[in-house]
């Protein structure tokens, strides 16, 4: 055994060797200092996974951050063929390389190498595998926790981590991100691969009221649904904003609305002038490209105050905006579509 080999099990038959360590993860595309996210899994396999013929060379590099003679950059782990066979169906496939109903008792000792992993979140799932509790922290950063999920989702052995990802999402609770971020999408994601259906719902809301455009899977494998069903009700809060304002304006033009013609001049001028500023005049598509439910809502809100600093009488001009946004959010579907789990 090569004496820079990370030790999970000294009597493991199985060697992973990890290339490629810590590859670019979830790139938010306003970040213009970090490389491209490679493309997500199933549409274009990008790991490097296979068993290794041939001995084991040694290379001489510190522990746990390798380089091989040809200077790249590898991970080695001793660990145990059952402790992974039994929870992980992927890691299974990749130690027997897909041959069913071989026992974890006939595996030979043997290399098998992925690639791409961050090196932490990598060495946490195997520690997890072989019941080493001890390894375990007790707090994870959300961008590890997404960095493990996306190792757990590709291996297929959630559940093997048990009460852990519960555990550590709330303990990030007081750092929970409140805008539309890169944090947002790796929160959608964790809770999504961890099944926490109450942390997923609460992000999606957040994505929905707080992206100014169309969300972003960041490479993540989300399922499409999710990502369809943001971007829907996104779309579907800023249409029914501006169809409500429009049809405030429309209630006055035909005097349903109002309570004399300076009062529904005066509205109807501060209305039509506001939105044509605001560009709010064109097409609703127009506007979600430009604006975030949560902005457009802060802006609307303020024309409430124009119309009561012209207000001649006594009508509730707050009221009819307060309307009109309580309108567009009751559009919006709070539940998360079906069968996200499948
Ligand atoms: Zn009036």
């Amino acid at each position: 055994m090569d004496e820079n080999t990370t030790v999970i099990d000294p009597d493991g038959e199985v060697t992973i060797i990890l290339k490629n360590p810590n590859a670019p993860f979830a790139v938010w595309d306003e970040d213009p200092e970090v490389e491209p996210s490679t493309p997500k899994n199933g549409e274009e396999e990008t790991n490097e996974e296979h068993e290794q013929s041939g001995d084991i060379e040694p290379n001489g590099a510190t522990p746990g951050d390798n380089k091989k003679s040809d200077g790249e950059k590898v991970i080695r782990v001793q660990v145990s063929a059952k402790h992974l066979m039994l929870p992980s169906p992927g890691l299974r496939r990749l130690i027997t390389g897909g041959k069913e109903g071989r026992s974890p008792k006939k595996i030979r000792p043997k290399e098998i190498v992925t690639d791409r992993w961050n090196t932490k979140a990598f060495l946490l799932l195997l520690n997890i595998l072989h019941c080493r509790h001890s390894e375990v922290p007790r707090k994870l950063s959300l961008d590890i926790l997404a960095r493990l999920a996306e190792i757990v989702d590709h291996y297929d052995c959630t559940e093997a981590l048990g009460c852990y990802p519960e555990m550590w999402m709330n303990l990030l609770e007081a750092v929970r991100p409140t805008e539309y971020s890169r944090d947002l999408i790796l929160w959608i994601w964790v809770s999504w691969v961890f099944h926490l259906p109450r942390q997923l719902a609460e992000a999606t809301l957040i994505a929905i009221w707080e992206s100014n455009g169309p969300v972003a899977d960041l490479g993540l494998p989300i399922p499409t649904e999710l990502i369809d069903h943001i971007n829907k009700q996104r779309q579907a809060a800023i249409s029914g904003l501006v169809s409500s304002l429009n049809a405030l304006r429309h209630g006055l033009l035909c005097d349903s609305k109002g309570c004399s013609f300076d009062c529904r001049f005066m509205a109807i001028g501060i209305l039509t002038k506001s939105m044509h500023q605001n560009s709010l005049s064109v097409d609703a598509r127009i506007v979600a490209g430009q604006w975030s439910f949560h902005d457009l809502k802060f802006m609307v809100s303020s024309f409430s105050r124009q119309l009561e600093e012209h207000s001649r009488c006594q009508c509730q001009y707050t009221s009819w905006i307060k309307e009109v946004i309580g309108s567009a959010e009751n559009s919006v579907t709070k539940e998360l579509p079906a069968d996200l789990w499948g």
